[in-house]
């Protein structure tokens, strides 16, 4: 039996998902799949906690996302949250739906009464049914924080803001000087997350931010070194395209860390596992196969294939291209190759 697992962000890494379990359904149905979530991006709001990641992919794959907008539920409202502000509360600049405040009203419940975030996933999950198993990167609180390069609002230049409000306040458009992860050092790998890398037949990083959701999960204490020693090969899919992230701001988390915005040196920044890096193979778009090359001047097996998730078939044949490359055999002609 297959088992496959996934380090995710939100929206890339869970459509990407979606991809690979449509095409799995029909080539490999009894094939298992480990998503194991970014949870950087979570944080207390109103006293609830908000997990935007876990969300849109429990979402994503359970069948429940807003598809227009990647994260939060379909036909929401606003109400509570307009009665929130009404009491000069909440936060003008992060909107949560009344369908998706019932999920974080669950989970931070469970938080409360002593479960860990595992726990509270798995039982969210058991409505959703996403057809994969669904880890936190951790069970400790790690939240990405952004330090601010100038005065914005209310903060100061130099001061620690949370990563979503820089992306979602401010869209990404202040400048940071870099991104700190608070509660990193006393982190470990949620339970089965190390496992789930130790034991897969295969390890993919979806086209998620490098830098703020699959940075931060190989940030964690152990992941990165389970992700070098697994017998597993580890493909990834460019989340940048002919030098830009496809949506979102992907390239202004790129620069403030010194990585040019293109596959090939977000390739090159994930490294090559015969050297200090993670990456036995890399899929870049058709338009970037002049990266090539390099990225295997570099050890990387990199492959030109079609990366754009535009519908369901071409999001399981990018996941087909990913299970391809990751067996390391024969590939159809019509691609270049490294
Ligand atoms: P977030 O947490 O919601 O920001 O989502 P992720 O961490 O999973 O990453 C989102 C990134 O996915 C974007 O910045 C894009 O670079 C990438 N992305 C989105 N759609 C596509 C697509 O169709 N193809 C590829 N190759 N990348 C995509
Ligand atoms: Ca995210």
């Amino acid at each position: 039996m297959t088992a496959i697992t996934v380090l995710a962000g939100g929206i890339g890494g869970a459509r990407f998902t979606r991809g690979l379990l449509r095409h799995l359904a029909d080539t490999d149905p009894d094939a298992t799949v480990t998503v194991i979530v970014n949870t950087g991006d979570d944080m207390w709001l109103d006293g609830l906690r908000v997990c935007p990641d876990l969300d849109t992919v429990m979402y994503t794959l359970g069948g429940g996302i807003n598809e227009e907008q990647g994260w939060g539920r379909p036909e929401e409202s606003r109400r509570a949250s307009a009665e929130i502000a009404a009491y000069g509360r909440g936060w003008s600049w992060f909107t949560l739906g009344d369908l998706d405040l019932a999920t974080h009203i669950v989970r931070s419940d469970l938080l409360r009464s002593g479960s860990t975030l595992s726990e509270a996933t798995e039982f969210l999950c058991r409505r959703w049914q996403p057809g994969a198993r669904l880890l936190p990167m951790s069970d400790t609180p790690v939240e990405t924080h952004a330090r601010l390069a100038i005065d914005a609002d209310e903060h100061r230049a130099g001061e620690l803001i949370h990563f979503e409000e820089w992306w979602v306040r401010y869209r990404a458009t202040v400048p940071v000087t870099g991104f700190v992860q608070v509660g990193l050092e006393s982190a470990a790998p949620a339970p089965g997350v190390v496992d789930a890398i130790l034991t897969a037949d295969l390890v993919i990083l979806p086209p998620s931010n490098p830098v703020v959701s699959v940075g931060t999960i190989l940030a964690v204490p152990g992941i990165r070194e389970a992700l070098r020693s697994t017998a597993a090969a580890v493909v990834g899919v460019s989340p940048i395209i002919a030098g830009a992230a496809v949506r979102g701001m992907a390239d202004a988390c790129l620069n403030t860390i010194g990585v040019q915005t293109s596959a090939e040196a977000v390739g090159l920044h994930y490294g090559s596992r015969a050297g200090n890096g993670v990456l036995d193979g890399w899929l870049v778009d058709e338009t970037d196969a002049g990266a090539l090359p390099a990225l295997a001047a570099a050890g990387i097996r990199a492959v030109a294939v079609p990366l754009w998730m535009r519908d369901a078939p071409t999001t399981a044949a990018l996941a087909a291209e990913a299970l391809a490359l990751g067996a390391l055999g024969a590939h159809p002609a019509h691609r270049a190759h490294a």
